[in-house]
């Protein structure tokens, strides 16, 4: 894909708190572009599943289930079949779950197109395999990692600043059991596409990481 003047694709893959959506929202916010976060896909699925008592391993209830499930996003919010489910997707049981599900190939499959939608107009996405599965094309593709440490520190502050009372070594363990599983599955499994360029944020601020970012892409302006 050649790039685009002013319609760029640009991914940002990488592990669990490395701070891929609050750095994407704002890329995309400067760019005046989409944003796309795959991984509140993954996670309002989750949340129908466990509802309604769906095993990652049922296959055939899971693929059953996913035809009438109808998500949208808007203005930051996530809905599905009619039901604002923002907050519901960030739930500790979510986090729990969520990488159990995603290694489902049907899963996966069924909402590729969802993921590609409006990709023609240009767009910020973020998730795991964006670089290397859903956007193998993209003008510009980041790998954001960061220690498992300050990945889970931003995980716990993000919790703390929802009003809630997290626990710091729960995260960490948490965040490290869902990076081996989304690293190891057989499908689409968490890495860096080989023409990614990998950014270590671990001690950088918000505004540093999204200042390099948008230094990869002044070349679309
Ligand atoms: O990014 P976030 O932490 O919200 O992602 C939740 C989970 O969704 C990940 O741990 C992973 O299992 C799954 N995911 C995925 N592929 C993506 C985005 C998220 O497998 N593109």
């Amino acid at each position: 894909m050649p790039p685009r003047a002013g319609k760029p694709v640009i991914v940002l893959d990488g592990p669990a708190g490395a701070g891929k959506s609050s750095v994407g929202r704002e890329v995309a916010r400067r760019l005046g572009l989409p944003f796309l976060d795959t991984g509140a896909i993954y996670r309002a699925i989750t949340l129908f599943m466990l509802r309604d008592e769906i095993a990652p391993h049922d296959v055939g209830r899971l693929t059953e289930r996913l035809r009438s499930f109808h998500l949208s996003f808007s203005g930051g919010r996530v809905t599905v079949c009619g039901e604002d489910v923002t907050n519901a997707i960030r739930a500790p049981e979510i986090d729990r779950e969520v990488s159990l599900y995603s290694a489902v190939p049907e899963l996966r499959s069924s909402i590729l197109d969802i993921q590609r939608q409006g990709v023609s107009e240009g767009l910020v996405a973020e998730g795991r395999d964006m670089g290397t599965v859903v956007f193998p094309d993209a003008d510009l593709k980041i790998f954001l990692t960061a220690s498992p440490e300050a990945r889970a520190r931003r995980r716990y502050d993000e919790r703390l600043d929802r009003g809630e009372t997290p626990d710091y070594e729960e995260i960490l363990e948490m965040v490290n059991r869902r990076d081996a599983i989304d690293s190891k599955r057989d499908i689409a499994p968490l890495k860096a596409a080989c023409d990614a360029i990998c950014l270590d944020t671990t001690g950088m601020s918000f505004e540093d990481v999204v200042a390099v970012i948008l230094g990869h892409a002044a070349r679309f302006a």
